[in-house]
Formats: C-alpha cells, sequence, structure tokens
C-alpha cells in the first residue's frame, strides 16, 4: 500500500548533518580524568564511523574544568580524515590555545539571558560580546571560521522564558562580527516542541533566510543543541527538523549533563538520533553500525553505562527469534 503522506511529512529534509558533541559536553561533566589515549581513540571511532563534525574539546582554563586540561593534544592527536574537528573557546586566551593546536573552527558561547551568563562567564552579555571581537579578529587573521553557542535560548533556569528579541539581538552582534553559524541550545532542557517551532521558524527568516540575503550574500548557518533533561529532546529535534533547521548537535551515548538538574539525562543521543532518522528516511551519512560499535567500545573504555537507548534495545530492523513454546 502507498505511503500516505500528511503535511508535515512532507516538510521533512532528504538529509541532515548531525555533529558530535560528546567529546565535549560530555566529556566534562566526568569527575574522573579520561586518559588522553581513550580520548582518541573514542573520537577516532566516531570520525571512522562517518562523524563528519566534532566538537573535540574545550579550552577552557584547565583549573576551571580539569577534564580538559588535554585539550591541545587531544586535538593534535586526533585522525581527522576529512572530519572537522572544532572547540570551544571562552577567551581570547583559549582561542589562542585552540588555533595553536590546530583547532579547524571555534565556538564562542554566550547566554540569551542575561542572569544566566553572569553566573556562567561572570560578566554581561554585552561584555561577552565586545570582547569577542579580539577572537575574531584573531582567527580571521588565521583563516579560521568561528560559530557561537547561544545558551538558554529556549528558556533560562534563573529567569524562565527569554524573548526571541534577545535570541535575535544576540544573533545579529554576532553575525556583524562575522559568526558563519549560530548555534541555539537549550542548556537545560526546558525547550517543548511547539516553542522549537516557533524560534526555529524566527530564526530561519533572520539569519537563514531572504531577510538575510538583503543584508549578505552568504546565509548564517543555524545548529540546534538540545538537552533530554526532560525527556523532549528528540520530540524538539523532530519539530526543529520539521521547520528547516537541518543541523543538529548530539551526544554518543546521550552523555552530557545539566549543572541545574544532577543526574538528569544529557543530550540528544547521537545514535539514537540517527537511528530514527534512518528509519525515518532522513539521511546522515553515518553508518550506524559502525556507530552502535564505536559507541558499545566507549562504554567499556569509560567502564559506565551511557543513557542512550538503541545500544540496549538494538535497532528495529534487528529482528528476533519468535520464542519456542514448546
Ligand atoms: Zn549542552
Amino acid at each position: 500500500m502507498e505511503v500516505r503522506l500528511s503535511g508535515w511529512e512532507k516538510s521533512l529534509p532528504e538529509a541532515v548533518e548531525i555533529i558530535e558533541v560528546g567529546p565535549r559536553d560530555g566529556f566534562q561533566i566526568l569527575p574522573d580524568f579520561i586518559e588522553t589515549p581513550s580520548k582518541v581513540q573514542i573520537i577516532d571511532s566516531l570520525i571512522q564511523a562517518g562523524i563528519r563534525r566534532i566538537e573535540v574539546t574545550s579550552f577552557v582554563h584547565p583549573q576551571a574544568v580539569p577534564q580538559v586540561r588535554d585539550a591541545g593534544e587531544v586535538i593534535r592527536m586526533v585522525q581527522r580524515h576529512g572530519c572537522q574537528c572544532f572547540a570551544m573557546v571562552p577567551n581570547l586566551i583559549g582561542a589562542e590555545r585552540a588555533l595553536a593546536a590546530g583547532a579547524e573552527m571555534l565556538n564562542l558561547v554566550v547566554s540569551a539571558s542575561e542572569s544566566h551568563n553572569q553566573s556562567n562567564v561572570n560578566r554581561s552579555i554585552d561584555e561577552s560580546l565586545s570582547s569577542f571581537e579580539a577572537v575574531f579578529d584573531l582567527a580571521s587573521e588565521a583563516g579560521v571560521p568561528v560559530r557561537a553557542s547561544i545558551a538558554t535560548v529556549f528558556g533560562c533556569p534563573f529567569e524562565g522564558h527569554v524573548p526571541i528579541e534577545n535570541i535575535l539581538s544576540v544573533g545579529h552582534r554576532l553575525v556583524e562580527m562575522g559568526c558563519v553559524e549560530l548555534n541555539l541550545c537549550d542548556t537545560t532542557g526546558m525547550a517543548n516542541p511547539r516553542q522549537v517551532a516557533h524560534v526555529a521558524l524566527c530564526v530561519m527568516d533572520e539569519f537563514n533566510g531572504a531577510a538575510s540575503e538583503a543584508v549578505s550574500a552568504a546565509a548564517t548557518r543555524i545548529a540546534m543543541h538540545f538537552h533530554n533533561t526532560r525527556g523532549a529532546g528528540m520530540a524538539n529535534l523532530l519539530a526543529a527538523m520539521q521547520n528547516g533547521v537541518t543541523s543538529f548537535e548530539t551526544s554518543f551515548g546521550g552523555l552530557g549533563g545539566c549543572p541545574f538538574a544532577p543526574g538528569a539525562a544529557g543530550n540528544v543521543c547521537t545514535e539514537d538520533a540517527v537511528h530514527m532518522l534512518h528509519e525515518m528516511g532522513v539521511a546522515t551519512g553515518i553508518d550506524l553500525l559502525g556507530l552502535l560499535g564505536a559507541v558499545r567500545q566507549a562504554e567499556r573504555t569509560l567502564d559506565m553505562t551511557f543513557p542512550g537507548q538503541v545500544i540496549k534495545a538494538g535497532r528495529t530492523c534487528d529482528l528476533h527469534p519468535l520464542p519456542n513454546k514448546n
């Protein structure tokens, strides 16, 4: 029988881009230091499974996050095979270290809500944005593109709802400085699918659609980053995808956490998202079996059980023998 398609199904893209962020968002919340060769081996295996962009590490101060004290070594040792290896940088010093280590893109972070930015980096949004100008200058001299992650886009744990105007104005400041990609983050898992659809439409219109063509020839790329803190991560990804967003940050095994909800689930899980997307006929370019193998190996390497679900249940197409009732 012919598959019947409703309006929203027709709006699905043929392919999406999965940006792996487990080595940054996931590793940084693990209390025990992961030896550098183990980190590199996990990243290498994810790249071998077809990941084309990966946030390898973060160049925050090693005293603030001891887990990333080997950031430079990790990024130097990874076998890239054409995968874009980028790094989070909080400031100019971090940017200098990341560029020296060979990061192919820098990822800045600023919150869309004032109190979250204050609590996160101890400065106002405006002070953060002003401090980024030196980073954009340095990266531009090095010929390295800069993207930015905007935190608390879908809600702030201190202020609650964040007006769309705040998100757009922070986005405009970043784009004016030369930001090539805006990554909208649901930092503490407060988003719901209806809200995501609204934000996606507003932001795509403003930066990625007709409106941006009037400003500049090159549209700014839009990515989204959801945490599964309240179980809505995958639904939010679907809502974003139906409304034109085609780049998503996910984390292998569903690693990652929420500093305001200890023990809560982490990021949208890479292999669960890839499995769902492939079942829906949306391509990712990732070898799911290879990815599942890499994630199972990472579970053994880190000696932990990940929250991801497909590694436990297997793929939908992995059929079971009929139980023998004799
Ligand atoms: Zn995150």
